[in-house]
């Protein structure tokens, strides 16, 4: 099966050839600035299936950071797409708001929740970690 999905504008547009891995919630303070202030809706995906099928997106990492994050998001319109990540580096990390059908997201976790604001709420039946889950 193949999920799509694509930016605010439409400019970017991408496909998955694969399910996702994960899906989770992060409430980190970082986040937050992204997604505007609620927890980010992110599903894992392995990054060979992930590919543009437009022009790629743009990219942002912070150079002060030792491991930062690799931001992509569509320099028309500003909409985020998605994060590679040094603690997943085989993954891209795709924002759930982006995807064609965004209603197949289930949380398996909430993550950072040392950071959770009282207006965030956490889904019922999943675990949740005040950081990262430990690794397996
Ligand atoms: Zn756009
Ligand atoms: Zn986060």
């Amino acid at each position: 099966m193949t999920i799509t999905g694509r930016c605010y504008c439409g400019t970017i547009k991408y496909e998955i050839s694969a399910e996702p891995e994960t899906a989770f919630q992060c409430h980190c303070r970082e986040c937050q600035y992204i997604t505007g202030g609620n927890p980010n809706i992110v599903m894992v995906f392995p990054k060979e299936a992930f590919s543009y099928t437009s022009a790629a997106a743009s990219t942002f990492s912070r150079a002060d950071l030792e491991t930062p994050v690799t931001r992509h998001f569509c320099s028309n319109c500003g909409t985020g797409i998605g994060t590679e990540s040094p603690a997943r580096p085989h993954a891209m990390i795709v924002k759930v708001g982006t995807l064609d059908d965004p209603s197949t997201f289930e949380a398996k976790a909430a993550i950072f929740t040392c950071d959770m604001q009282p207006y965030h709420t956490l889904p019922e039946g999943v675990p949740s970690f005040d950081k990262r889950p430990p690794k397996k």
